[in-house]
């Protein structure tokens, strides 16, 4: 009898909702118990799209390259390989990695159904096989998911392009986000968290919570903040990626696990998606708005 967990211990999303940084940085630490000091024997994909290189490229390079570490940057995975080999992988709206190992099965990304039978399936666009015969599927519907195989100098550089600091992260200061404000007095603040280039990892979902946690209105611009405003939001960026990360992620709906587990930090959801529902805080009544092309929740009683 297979034991069967999912990265974050939930499927977080369903429908084409893009994971944030606490839903990849789930599926970071799952790989990162799964995968590293396996070595590689084979590799092989029928979605060229997905790849920077052909597959005999990938097949040649790969093959006998043991995984070193897994780590996270903005929503992208990274897989590093001895010999200075790199893999950054992107699942976008509908990808999921599965690691299939001979007493477990472990899945993290899109709830896709079939994922759930630990074998490939039409989904199904790359494998990795390790030498101890354990394998890492990594499935797509929608096939907008890559998996890029970089030199070290080459993923460094392609992550400098355009992205702004990790959040979580100690050298994202008060004073760092301030000067990142300034730069983009104009934009609107739920668009300014979204927008990677300011600050990664934040979407939909977080942006929301952010706003709400700081009592700030999602459609106002970044120039109308009170320096008061700025640290709230600050250190709601802090507080609701840290227990999000804890709480290994969001799922949305009401779509469970294998053991029929709702996602974690869902009940933690304060304001996303509760438009026409009593806010939690004083009992008014959210609303929604557009903005930037994406539905906001807020409560116009609260905040301001
Ligand atoms: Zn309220």
């Amino acid at each position: 009898m297979k034991e069967y967990l999912n990265y974050s211990t939930t499927k977080w999303y369903i429908g084409f909702i893009m994971p944030e940084l606490p839903e990849v940085e789930t599926i970071k630490r799952g790989l990162e118990k799964s995968i590293v000091g396996k070595t590689i024997v084979s590799f092989t994909s029928d979605t060229p799209k997905m790849l920077n290189y052909p597959l005999a490229f990938y097949q040649r390079r790969l093959t006998g390259l043991k995984v070193l570490k897994v780590e996270r940057r903005a929503k992208m995975i990274i897989i590093r390989f001895s010999h200075d080999w790199n893999i950054l992988g992107h699942l976008k709206m509908t990808g999921q990695l599965v690691f299939h190992g001979p007493h477990k099965c472990v899945v993290g990304g899109h709830p896709i159904k079939e994922g759930f039978g630990c074998k490939p399936n039409r989904f199904t666009h790359a494998i990795f096989t390790f030498k101890d015969q354990t394998q890492l599927y990594f499935n797509d519907v929608r096939k907008f998911g890559w998996l890029r195989l970089f030199t070290s100098p080459e993923l460094q550089k392609a992550l400098e392009n355009n992205l702004g600091p990790e959040p979580l992260e100690n050298d994202f200061t008060l004073e760092v986000f301030e000067r990142e404000l300034k730069k983009r007095p104009s934009t609107k603040i739920k668009q300014f968290l979204m927008d990677p280039k300011n600050v990664v990892g934040i979407g939909n979902i977080y942006s929301d919570e952010i706003c709400f946690f700081a009592r700030v209105r999602p459609e106002r611009q970044v120039k109308t903040l009170k320096s008061e405003e700025v640290k709230k939001l600050f250190a709601g960026i802090k507080k609701i990626l840290t227990e999000a990360v804890k709480y290994e992620g969001t799922s949305i709906s009401d779509y469970v696990n294998a053991q029929g587990e709702a996602g974690a930090y869902t009940k933690k959801l304060k304001v996303y998606q509760r438009y026409g529902k009593e806010c939690l805080r004083c009992g008014g009544m959210i609303v929604r708005s557009k903005i930037g092309g994406r539905t906001s929740s807020f409560c116009p009683a609260c905040q301001k």
